[in-house]
């Protein structure tokens, strides 16, 4: 069924997003009270005794501690914060590896704010040097992506949700 293919985006009582879920999940909870649908598509479920519109967003009715998972430091994570670019030269074509901005045998760490993506001809040239003994510039400050990263990079949200990812 095509309604499976879709996701819903959940909403905190406070208008924070949670996660993403299944338009069945979404539909249960709209049916038991506990979520208000709040962006819906033109197609509805219908039944005997109800319609109910298929939604893109829904937001609890009652407002849940969550607390926040710092998102995990791992290549893939670098990877996609980068969106898979070289942040020495912008190419993102050729093979990419991480890059450590200050070299650890000079103390640098793995941070999200000393890894980056780059590519293996940068990484080869900048080699155990400092960004300025290279005389090399980052296309942006590295820094740790924001716990919403997940869903801003969700690769099949809808354009409704926008308004609530990007806070
Ligand atoms: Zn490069």
């Amino acid at each position: 069924m095509l309604v499976n293919l879709r996701k819903v985006l959940l909403l905190n009582y406070s208008y924070e997003p949670i996660m993403v879920v299944s338009v069945k999940k979404a539909l249960i909870m709209y049916i038991l009270n506990k979520v208000d649908i709040i962006e819906k598509s033109d197609n509805s479920i219908r039944s005997l005794y109800l319609t109910i519109p298929i939604p893109y967003v829904v937001k609890l009715r009652k407002y849940l501690y969550i607390k926040p998972m710092p998102l995990a430091l791992t290549r893939k994570n670098v990877f996609k914060r980068d969106n898979s670019t070289c942040q020495y030269c912008g190419s993102n074509t050729s093979l990419m590896t991480i890059d450590h901005i200050i070299p650890k045998d000079k103390g640098g760490k793995d941070s999200w704010t000393n890894l980056v993506a780059a590519c293996k001809r940068c990484n080869i040239y900048k080699g155990n040097y400092l960004l300025k003994e290279r005389n090399m510039t980052l296309s942006k400050k590295p820094a740790q992506p924001s716990y919403l990263f997940h869903l801003q990079k969700y690769k099949y949200k809808h354009p409704t949700w926008n308004q609530y990812i990007y806070l």
